[in-house]
């Protein structure tokens, strides 16, 4: 746009129309891909760091549009986010988690992530509940995601949401801890049973001696709370070692294995 202060508005600039143009068709079709249950889960293995056993797996939304191809979730996730269109799809990723989850013969957990706006209404219990009846998970097998930033809120309704949730058996982790800005207070109001570090800390631990230093301070932290901490985003074997040698048990990512489809899980 032309500089402010003259009343020089430009009012017509092609590349963020075809921006809005290329949003709103996208809005248009993940509203009917969501009807039409268009989207898909892929898997990504938790590992114990030390044995290498897969001891969960964390669901990842995959939508594979007619025209488009992939749309990544980084884009599709935050629209449904936005346009409310989250609360069906949330509805529709547990759903499809937790019936992949119950042919798993190992019975490892299946994590789900959140958005905020799940967590806010107050129907999600029920949500939850239902979804657990209907495939026959049991709730201990259920692990939910949740982000700091939601924490910020520092509502009520969050907390007692997040506490029948643990009440009811399911597992509570804190994803991507680190990069929000919520305190550290937080990590007691809230009942949470895993601390997710961020994958931009690990990838940098080996030559960053900041990222390290967090990443051990995390690991600190977590056990004195008595509370399970999972690196993300572990690529290379040198830092699963670093990841072990201060303690970090479990981990996720490139080096233990990348997103699959329901299919390729092994059984
Ligand atoms: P996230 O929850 O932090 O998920 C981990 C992301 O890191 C995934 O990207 C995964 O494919 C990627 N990743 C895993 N290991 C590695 C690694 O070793 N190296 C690198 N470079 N990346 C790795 P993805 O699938 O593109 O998802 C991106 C984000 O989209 C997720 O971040 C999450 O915030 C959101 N998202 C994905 N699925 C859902 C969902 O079902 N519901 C909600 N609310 N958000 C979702
Ligand atoms: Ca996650
Ligand atoms: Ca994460
Ligand atoms: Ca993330």
């Amino acid at each position: 746009a032309k500089a402010a202060g003259g009343g020089c508005i430009k009012l017509y600039d092609p590349e963020l129309e075809a921006d809005l143009r290329y949003r709103q068709a996208l809005e248009r079709d993940l509203r009917l891909a969501i009807e039409n249950s268009e989207l898909d889960l892929d898997f990504q293995p938790i590992v114990d760091i030390a044995t290498r056993e897969t001891v969960g797996y964390e669901a990842l939304a995959r939508w594979t549009h007619p025209i488009h191809g992939e749309v990544a979730p980084g884009i599709f996730i935050p629209i449904a986010e936005e346009t409310g269109l989250i609360v069906g799809l949330g509805a529709l990723i547990l759903e499809l988690a937790c019936a992949a989850a119950i042919t798993w013969r190992r019975q490892q957990i299946v994590s789900v992530n959140l958005s905020p706006a799940q967590l806010r209404r107050h129907d999600l219990v029920e949500q939850v509940v239902t979804v657990l009846a209907r495939t026959g998970l049991v709730p201990t097998r259920l692990e939910l995601e949740v982000t700091e930033g939601l924490l910020m809120d520092d509502s009520e309704q969050v907390r007692n949401t997040l506490q029948t949730i643990r009440l009811l058996g399911i597992h509570v982790a804190l994803d991507d801890f680190g990069t929000g800005y919520a305190g550290l207070g937080y990590l007691c109001q809230f009942p949470f049973d895993k601390l997710k570090i961020d994958q931009s800390f690990t990838r940098k631990m080996e030559t960053d001696t900041g990222s390290y230093a967090v990443v051990k301070a995390v690991v600190a932290l977590g056990q004195s709370l008595g509370l399970q901490v999972i690196a993300e985003g572990v690529e290379t074997e040198a830092q699963a070692a670093m990841l072990l040698a201060i303690g970090c048990l479990q981990g996720q990512g490139y080096l233990f294995g990348r997103p699959v489809s329901a299919f390729e899980v092994p059984s």
